[in-house]
């Protein structure tokens, strides 16, 4: 039986519902030590992080990863319980299974099989792990890469173990994440009778004309990686309910993903100064939800995609599209970032699951990319 499988069940099994680690990282912890791994737990508040590092000097390649899912959903909807592994045609079912148990099962099962045939690294071999990924993401990563910059220590390579294929594990990975800019926009009218328009100023009226132009707002990507940025509107509310009331505000929620052509202040101008050319009265209130990065493609894109080629004899796909991740949080140290792990397609679903061949050529890549970067 499956190394990888057997680890990936055993975490599977621990029902670590964001924020909660469940144990996990004790689990993957006591594996590491046996290698000569200095294990440090970096708790913040309820989220539990590991950093888990291998040799005193030289530049640090990193697994990151979460221990922590999201919540199962309507238990009555799995075919089987979320926290028990089943194995189903050629599937393992669990929540976790593919976001991202099976990972870390791999980065383990990994790092022991390279360390069993190469005990002399050069360079160091890092873990870290989080169980605040799916959460608010506030005590987790961006913490613990606080803590390692007041050390002084920073991560050269870091493979991100977030589920990226799509067919077959490998014909996907990811080199960047696009920023995320939201905004809340409140207009201020004066509240009126329909009948007497002259005495209320409607907000739905002062505002169309900037609607129309903010929907029209794009960014070029001049990297060639990334699509260009757009505008969307995701939320918009006027009205009092009555029909014969003009009413007094407006309100509306807008969002930009953007390339790392352009930063969130040349999206925040823009924004406002459409709404100043119309001479709304507006209040704004904005978030910055991460910043996007882009990796160069250099040593961790090439002992990724020669790895895929060497394992699964394909040539890999590299994307910047999706959500964010925790990659967001180590490449503004200037280490180059990557993301691979198993198929995203059940991914925060009912029935979760990762392809169980998944598993063990994602173990076989990670061996050969930790052999690429350290070999002494
Ligand atoms: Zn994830």
């Amino acid at each position: 039986m499956s190394k990888t499988l057997d680890l990936a069940k055993e975490l599977i099994s621990l029902k670590s519902v964001t924020p909660n680690d469940a144990g996990c990282q004790e689990i993957v912890a006591k594996r590491l030590k046996q290698f000569g791994f200095n294990i440090e737990n970096l708790n913040f508040g309820d989220v539990k992080n590991l950093w888990a590092i291998l040799g005193d000097s030289g530049p640090i390649f990193a697994f990151l990863g979460h221990t922590d899912v999201v919540p199962p959903g309507p238990i009555d909807q799995w075919e089987s319980d979320p926290f028990c592994p089943t194995e189903k045609n050629e599937l393992l079912v669990g929540r976790g299974s593919a976001d991202m148990k099976g990972s870390v099962a791999a980065f383990v099962t990994s790092i022991e099989e390279y360390l069993s045939s190469k005990p002399n690294i050069s360079g160091r071999l890092a873990v870290l792990l989080t169980s605040d990924e799916e959460g608010p993401a506030v005590d987790g990563v961006a913490k613990v890469i606080d803590y390692l910059e007041k050390k002084g220590e920073k991560i050269e390579w870091c493979l991100v173990g977030e589920p990226t294929s799509n067919q077959q594990v490998g014909d996907v990975y990811k080199i960047g994440r696009r920023g995320s800019v939201s905004a809340k926009i409140i207009v201020h009218g004066s509240q009126g009778h329909v009948a007497y328009p002259d005495r209320a100023i409607n907000p739905i009226h002062e505002f169309s004309g900037a609607l129309d132009e903010l929907s029209k707002l794009t960014w070029k990507d001049k990297t060639g990686n990334f699509q260009d940025s757009v505008l969307q509107i995701s939320n918009i509310n006027s009205g009092t309910g009555a029909t014969n009331v003009i009413p007094g505000t407006l309100t509306l929620h807008l969002n930009v993903r953007h390339s790392p052509s352009t930063t969130s202040d040349e999206i925040k101008n823009d924004i406002q100064s459409v709404l100043d050319k119309h001479k709304i009265n507006f209040e704004i209130l904005w978030e910055i939800g991460g910043l996007p990065f882009l990796t160069e493609k250099k040593e961790l894109t090439n002992a990724v995609e020669l790895s895929i080629k060497e394992v699964i004899g394909i040539n890999s796909i590299s994307s910047t599209d999706g959500g964010t991740s925790d990659g967001r949080f180590v490449a503004p140290t200037g280490a180059q970032v990557v993301e691979l792990g198993p198929g995203n397609a059940s991914i925060h679903k009912i029935n979760e699951s990762v392809r169980i061949k998944d598993l063990e050529n994602l173990h076989k890549i990670y061996v050969s990319i930790l052999a690429k970067l350290l070999n002494a």
